[in-house]
C-alpha cells in the first residue's frame, strides 16, 4: 500500500516544495523536518538576505558573464589571481563542465564506490567508460586500486573530500603521494562541497596543490556551509591553462545576477559562516552521542551528516517520513542497512532521534 510516490521519494523528494510534501503526507508545513539533502538547517546569512531583497528589484539587465566581481572576491580570500576561479551554477555544473571538457567516446573516467551519484551521469552524457573502484573497508576511496586502474584513455578521477555519503576524508599526504603518481594528462577533480565542515587541521592545502599540479581542479560550492543550495552557486579553482579549456564549455551568463551578489555578502560574512560550524559541530555531537547510546555504526564526523546502520533503512526511512521527518536511503549505494541524516537544528535532531528510537 505504498504510495508510488513514496517509492519515488529519492528522486524528487529534496527538490518538492515543503507544501506540497506536508498535503502528500496529510502533515502541516511546519511539521517537515527536512535533514535529506545535506542542506544548511539555519537558513541563510541576514546580510545576504538583505542585499539579494535590494537586487531582486532590478533584473532587467542580463548578469556579468563570467561572474568577475565574485571571481574578484574568491581571488582576494584565497590569494590567488582572478584567473585561478570559474563560477558555475552550483558545482553540479562544474562537474559537467570537466567532464565535457575531457573526456569523450573511448575514453574513460574513475569513481570511487560510494561517489556521488552524478560523477557517473555527467560522464556517461560524454560517452566516457565509467571505472569505478572499490572503497577500502573503512568505506574510503582506493587511492592505490585507483591507480591501478588508469590506463591511456583515462582522462578524469574524481575525488570527494570529506566524502558524501560516507563522510570519510583524504589527508593532504595521502593526496600529494597519489597526485605525484597519476599522469599530467589525467585531470583529478577533487570535490570539496564539504570541506569547510571538515575540522581545520584535516584540510589539506589544497591552495598548494593546485599551485603544484595542473591536472588538479577544486570543485566548491555555496550550497552546503553558505546555506545557498537555492541560489545554485558553486566555484572551481585550477590554474588558468586548465580553467581556459572548462571555460570553452561553459555558457556566458550561467550564473545569475543574484546568485553571484549572494554568493560575494556571503564570503563576507565570516560571523555566520563560523555560527554555522559551531551548530554543526555541536548537532554531530548530539547525534554521534544519541547513536553511541543505541548501539548503532556510523560513519563520517567530518561533515554536516552521518550515516548510521539502522538495519532496514528503506522501512526506517518509510516509517520517518510517515511523521515528516525526511531522511535518505542508501540502497542505490548498495548499503541498504544504512540511512544518512544531515545534521539539523538542536530541536530538528531531537525529533528525529525520539522518532529513530522508538522505530528501532
Ligand atoms: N558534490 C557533492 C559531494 C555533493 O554532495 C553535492 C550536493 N549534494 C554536490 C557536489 C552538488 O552541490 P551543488 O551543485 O549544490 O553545489
Amino acid at each position: 500500500s505504498t504510495p508510488a510516490w513514496v517509492q519515488a521519494l529519492d528522486k524528487y523528494v529534496a527538490s518538492k516544495p515543503i507544501e506540497e510534501l506536508a498535503a502528500d503526507l496529510g502533515l502541516e508545513p511546519k511539521e517537515i523536518i527536512m535533514l535529506v539533502a545535506n542542506e544548511n538547517p539555519y537558513g541563510m546569512s541576514q546580510k545576504v538576505k538583505d542585499k539579494i531583497a535590494h537586487a531582486a528589484l532590478n533584473l532587467n539587465r542580463y548578469p556579468d558573464a563570467d561572474s568577475c566581481y565574485l571571481q574578484k572576491a574568491l581571488s582576494k580570500k584565497y590569494g590567488l589571481p582572478q584567473d585561478w576561479f570559474v563560477v558555475t551554477s552550483g558545482s553540479s555544473e562544474l562537474l559537467g563542465l570537466t567532464a565535457q571538457t575531457v573526456l569523450s567516446e573511448g575514453k574513460n573516467a574513475i569513481i570511487p564506490q560510494y561517489s556521488f551519484s552524478l560523477y557517473p551521469m555527467v560522464a556517461k552524457l560524454c560517452g566516457a567508460e565509467i571505472r569505478e573502484v572499490p572503497a577500502t573497508s573503512d568505506y574510503n576511496a582506493d587511492l592505490q586500486r585507483i591507480l591501478e586502474q588508469i590506463d591511456e584513455n583515462t582522462r578524469l578521477i574524481f575525488l570527494t573530500n570529506p566524502n558524501n555519503p560516507t563522510g570519510t576524508y583524504l589527508s593532504e599526504k595521502e593526496i600529494i603521494d597519489f597526485l605525484e603518481k597519476v599522469p599530467s594528462n589525467v585531470v583529478v577533480l577533487f570535490d570539496e562541497a564539504y570541506v569547510e565542515f571538515l575540522e581545520k587541521e584535516l584540510q589539506p592545502d589544497s591552495l598548494e596543490i593546485v599551485k603544484r599540479f595542473p591536472n588538479v581542479i577544486i570543485a566548491r560550492t555555496f550550497s552546503k556551509a553558505y546555506g545557498l543550495a537555492g541560489c545554485r552557486v558553486g566555484y572551481g579553482i585550477a590554474q588558468p591553462e586548465l580553467l581556459e579549456l572548462i571555460n570553452r564549455v561553459r555558457h556566458p551568463f550561467n550564473v545569475n545576477d543574484l546568485s553571484q551578489l549572494a554568493a560575494i555578502a556571503a564570503l563576507e560574512d565570516q560571523e555566520f559562516l563560523e555560527t554555522t560550524l559551531k551548530n554543526n559541530r555541536e548537532g554531530i555531537a548530539q547525534l554521534a552521542k544519541a547513536f553511541d547510546e543505541l548501539g548503532l555504526s556510523y560513519m563520517g564526523l567530518h561533515s554536516n551528516f552521518i550515516t548510521v546502520k539502522v538495519g532496514d533503512g528503506a522501512k526506517i526511512v518509510g516509517e520517518l517520513l510517515k511523521k515528516g521527518i525526511i531522511v535518505r536511503k542508501m540502497n542505490s549505494y548498495d548499503l541498504p542497512e544504512w540511512i544518512r541524516v544531515t545534521v539539523g537544528t538542536k530541536e530538528q535532531n531531537e525529533r528525529f532521534l525520539e522518532e529513530l528510537k522508538e522505530l528501532l
